[in-house]
C-alpha cells in the first residue's frame, strides 16, 4: 500500500464534525453520523452507523463506502482520533490535577 494513495479527508471532516459522534468500544470506536439535517436529501436526515477498528499491525479500518472503495482516510476515522487524542490529554490533565492536589495536602 503506498501512502500517496491515501487522500486525507480534513476537508469533509471540517464540515462534518459537528455531525459526527464517536463512542468508544472494547477494541473499537462507532461513529454516528447524524447529519446535518439540512436540504432535502435523504441522506441529509439519516443517521448512518461506522465501526473504526485498528488492527494488531496498526492498520486503522472503516466500514463506510469511502474507506472500502478508496481506502482513504475517512473522516469518521480522523473523528476517532481527534477524540482519542482529546481523551489522552485530559487524562494527562487529571493525573497532573491529581498529583498537585496530594502534593497541596502535605
Ligand atoms: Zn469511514
Amino acid at each position: 500500500m503506498t501512502s500517496t494513495k491515501r487522500i486525507v479527508r480534513w476537508e469533509t471532516y471540517e464540515r462534518d464534525k459537528n455531525n459526527l459522534l464517536v463512542s468508544k468500544w472494547q477494541n473499537h470506536y462507532i461513529v454516528l453520523n447524524l447529519g446535518t439535517g439540512k436540504g432535502k436529501s435523504k441522506k441529509a436526515h439519516e443517521v448512518r452507523q461506522y465501526k473504526v477498528s485498528k488492527d494488531e499491525a496498526g492498520n486503522v479500518s472503516c466500514t463506510c463506502d469511502d474507506f472500502l472503495k478508496n481506502n482513504s482516510v475517512c473522516k469518521h476515522q480522523l473523528a476517532v482520533w481527534v477524540k482519542a487524542r482529546t481523551e489522552k490529554k485530559q487524562q494527562n490533565e487529571e493525573r497532573k490535577a491529581r498529583v498537585l492536589q496530594a502534593v497541596s495536602k502535605w
